[in-house]
């Protein structure tokens, strides 16, 4: 699952979907007490397990290590796994091109995910977070609402205006799907030269 972590953000840099130091993922394991998370500012290309943050949960809250500089997204990251406790979970966020410029020129991520059957088939889009501050807490809070009733995960996806993606699933690589059907339905919708309803 580490190694995951690493290898979906090789990925994603290869994709063009993060510039070198853009990306973060976070994994907990089921009924377990750490969140791992990808450190702050570091090239994407070259992160391996040893370089993952491990920090403990207790009572809800983090205890990052004495040093340790995890993701400026961490509040978003654990808003969000402190959810589904019982279940292993991957939380990515990645900058994938064609799904900020549609949303840029103005698609519906909901609407558009629903005209694609391979979309709506497998991967749940949920409302798109208005433009805000990287790394904020407004942020954090915007995506948490966009992607639960508060108490449970209810969409796989969705979209944060002018910036990226969050997605989650049981493992990196699930919730790298999530994104890459997404993105190819956007590209696809540019493509067409069709515009936005
Ligand atoms: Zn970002």
């Amino acid at each position: 699952m580490l190694t995951a972590m690493g290898d979906v953000m090789r990925r994603a840099y290869e994709k063009g979907w993060i510039t070198t130091r853009d990306g973060n993922i976070s994994v907990r394991r089921a009924g377990k007490n750490t969140l791992y998370i990808t450190p702050s500012g570091w090239r994407k290309t070259i992160i391996h397990p040893e370089h993952i943050i491990k920090i403990k949960i207790k009572n809800d809250e983090l205890l990052v290590p004495n040093g340790a500089v995890p993701s400026g997204e961490l509040e978003m990251h654990h808003k969000l796994q402190m959810l589904n406790r019982n279940k292993t979970q991957a939380i990515v966020h990645l900058h994938p091109t064609n799904i900020i410029a549609a949303c840029f020129a103005g698609w519906d991520m909901q609407e558009l995910a629903a005209e694609f059957p391979e979309v709506s088939r497998y991967t749940r889009v949920g409302p798109t977070v208005p433009v805000l501050p990287v790394t904020s807490s407004e942020l954090a809070q915007a995506t948490f609402h966009a992607m639960t009733d508060t108490k449970d995960i209810k969409f796989d996806i969705i979209a944060q205006a002018n910036h990226g993606v969050c997605a989650i699933a049981q493992n990196p690589w699930d919730a790298y799907e999530h994104i890459e059907r997404l993105e190819h339905i956007c590209e696809i919708a540019l493509k067409s030269g069709v515009r936005p309803y």
